[in-house]
């Protein structure tokens, strides 16, 4: 279900983050699964022991939400917390999906099982349920090179299938629904409009469409659900998903901010940093090239036309350099007028070419000085890619030696490590 699609986007954000090869069992990685347990048996335990004290557990409290779904419902928000907190230990968050599904099972399961008066509405959600699952398994066959642009087609395939499905129900005249509400029709087209809208305006908030998106779908089911306790449910859950989705939306905009230099507008160290230890959203691959950039006689701008044109300088040709990176390269600040890129699943020929692309486009470009001055810098670069089984950090520090021995033999060139 869409809320559930919200919290996809969320986790899948977070494992982007920290996707990583291998596993290593961690105390962190363990946490939701505890918390899972811990949430899911309490009132399990209660029932067999004393089903008295299960009363505490469904009491019809705030007009007819079962006490029960709000404590799972705080249950699934402290595992997604202890997530987030758990970054960067938690090296493989797939635990954390296997935590989340349990969650989710364990919700239904719950409402089977302890919440006896609400029995008869566990057959409408049945076919929740199958979609949960359908949501489920679009997180464990997503890859874990998935960008936030696939995220969100993703995002948006599993709507629209879960609202063709919904209109579907509905058409065939399934007893499922509740059809005396079938005038307010309306809500379909708002449900729609805003899931369009978000699309289209929120490309670069950071999941904020995909938030909105969902908590409009689910709020559509409130409708279909109305007379029902699950109506109540999602009417008064709704503020509460919807300040989930702004603090993740939060989250990621201060995890950008530490992620861009604010003047080259690339990369920073620290990404830089994350990649090396893989704790960024990119998988090198098997063979992978890095290119280690520096700028020839750089303090020589800085001394004649002030740190400020340095500045200007230095940004016009990070961007320049990024520009020449892309589609496949990652353009990072390594140092002061150093850059780093990253090149995944590339061979040294194919970065040494690119790198050579770059220097040649540099030397070419007369970059501004002042107003009505204008000079040619140049850059050396060395190239490395790693044997087998070699890390990224080991890769860098040859590309490294390279520039060193490009600046030795004259600077303006590219060296193969
Ligand atoms: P070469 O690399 O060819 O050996 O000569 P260089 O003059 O470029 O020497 P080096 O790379 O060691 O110099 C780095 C200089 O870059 C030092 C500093 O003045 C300048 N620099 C570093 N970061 C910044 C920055 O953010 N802004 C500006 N304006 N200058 C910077
Ligand atoms: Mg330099
Ligand atoms: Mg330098």
């Amino acid at each position: 279900m869409n809320p559930f699609l919200i919290f996809t986007l969320w986790l899948l954000d977070i494992k982007k983050r920290t996707s990583r090869s291998s596993f290593h069992p961690d105390i962190w990685g363990l946490l939701p699964f505890v918390m899972f347990l811990l949430i899911v048996s309490i009132p399990w335990y209660c029932q067999m022991t004393n089903p008295e004290k299960l009363s505490f557990f469904q009491t019809d409290y705030l007009s007819g939400v079962g006490l029960l779904f709000l404590y799972y419902l705080f249950g699934l928000a402290v595992m997604l917390i202890i997530t987030i907190i758990a970054f960067p230990h938690v090296p493989d968050l797939k635990v954390s999906f296997l935590g989340y599904l349990f969650m989710i099972s364990g919700i239904l399961y719950a409402f089977r099982l302890a919440n006896a008066p609400y029995f008869k509405y566990f057959n409408h959600l049945t076919p929740l349920y199958f979609l949960v699952e359908i949501n489920l398994l679009l997180i464990s066959i997503v890859p874990g090179f998935i960008s936030r642009e696939t995220n969100r087609i993703v995002c948006a395939i599993t709507i629209s299938i879960e609202l063709g499905f919904v209109m579907y129900l509905l058409g065939k005249g399934s007893i499922l629904f509740n059809f005396s509400k079938l005038h307010g029709v309306w809500i379909f087209y708002l449900c729609g409009a805003t899931i369009i809208a978000s699309w289209f305006f929120s490309r670069n908030s950071y999941g904020l469409g995909g938030g909105i998106s969902g908590l409009a779908c689910y709020y559509m089911f409130g409708y279909i659900f109305s007379n029902s306790p699950l109506e109540n449910i999602i009417w008064l859950s709704t503020p509460l998903l919807l300040s989930l989705v702004i603090l993740y939306n939060w989250l990621t905009r201060l995890s950008y901010r530490v992620s861009y230099d604010p003047v080259l507008n690339i990369y920073t160290r620290g990404f830089c940093n994350n990649i090396i230890h893989g704790q960024a959203n990119i998988r090198m691959g098997n063979k992978f090239s890095i290119a280690m950039i520096d700028i020839d006689y750089f303090k020589r701008i800085n001394d004649t036309y002030g740190h400020d044109a340095g500045d200007r300088v230095l940004h016009t040709i990070a961007q320049l350099v990024r520009s020449y990176a892309l589609p496949r390269g990652i353009t990072c600040r390594y140092g002061g007028e150093e850059l780093a890129i990253f090149f995944p699943q590339t061979n040294l020929d194919k970065a040494f070419a690119i790198s050579e692309r770059i220097n040649r486009a540099v030397s070419r470009t007369a970059l501004p000085m002042t107003k009505n001055k204008r000079e040619i810098l140049t850059v050396s670069i060395g190239v490395a890619s790693n044997q087998e089984g070699e890390n990224v950090l080991h890769t860098l520090k040859k590309a490294d030696s390279a520039l060193y021995r490009a600046k030795e033999e004259g600077r303006n060139r590219v060296i193969k490590a």
